[in-house]
């Protein structure tokens, strides 16, 4: 039997987001994944990477891991998210410091029952900081793509890529995919703390490698407390105000 999977990224230290994709995908799969980005923006740095800690059983480490950590300078972070990895940095437990400084970068391989596996990465299959967002960020990757299946995040974006050998289909996330053998995907969970892409519920994935689908999944969560707790902690108000909009 091959375990479903529920594939998580961005949470970005929304606790509450968290909760809610916990609660509705119970019972629905056995094991957890994630594309990193499990701090930055929201008010729990904390409680989500102790969460994540002892519940994700494969993960990449993302950008505002690494600026959290301070592992990264922060030039090329905007003034809000600069203002939150430092908050962050102030905030974070040693411990889950130094569990969020040894995560490993992408692309990480996740292999069942001696199959082919699929492959984790935060941004791209070539660059962890890259944001796949248009058909023509993805059109040439499919000569450097090592497994057919390719699970990214970064852009908070829910949905994804189909690669074809002359095209690019961009996947609308609005019902099951299944998963053709004869292509290559590239498929984003969408943003469990800081959805982007107008809608504010809390996106996850999961993924049946037996029946070979992809489910997307919205689900709305208490924003009104998570913002709260970013006003409570002196973040910048932005950060709790986009949380409304998902922008
Ligand atoms: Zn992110």
């Amino acid at each position: 039997m091959m375990a479903p999977y529920l594939i998580l990224s961005d949470i970005h230290g929304n606790f509450e987001a968290l909760q809610a994709v916990l609660e509705n995908a119970h019972g629905r799969y056995e094991r957890i994944l994630c594309l990193g980005d499990l701090v930055g923006y929201g008010a729990d740095p904390n409680q989500v990477t102790e969460w994540v800690k002892s519940n994700v059983v494969s993960i990449v480490r993302g950008n505002h891991d690494r600026a959290c950590t301070g592992t990264d300078m922060l030039e090329y972070f905007n003034p809000s998210a600069r203002a939150s990895a430092l908050w962050t940095r102030g905030e974070l437990t040693p411990a889950n410091s130094n569990y969020l400084e040894h995560l490993a970068r992408g692309p990480l391989r996740v292999t069942h029952n001696g199959d082919g596996g699929f492959d984790l990465v935060h941004g791209s299959p070539l660059d962890e900081d890259e944001y796949l967002v248009g058909v023509e960020d993805v059109q040439f990757l499919v000569e450097y793509l090592e497994t057919k299946l390719t699970f990214f995040g970064h852009t908070h974006l829910q949905g994804g890529f189909l690669l074809a050998p002359r095209s690019v289909k961009r996947i609308v996330p609005d019902r099951v995919l299944q998963l053709e053998p004869d292509y290559y995907y590239l498929i984003n969970p969408g943003s469990v703390g800081q959805p982007r892409d107008g809608d504010p519920r809390a996106a996850y994935a999961l993924y049946s490698p037996e029946d070979r689908t992809i489910e997307y999944r919205r689900v709305p969560y208490d924003i009104g407390k998570a913002a709260a707790k970013i006003l409570k902690a002196e973040l910048p108000e932005s950060l709790a105000m986009r949380l409304f909009e998902g922008v």
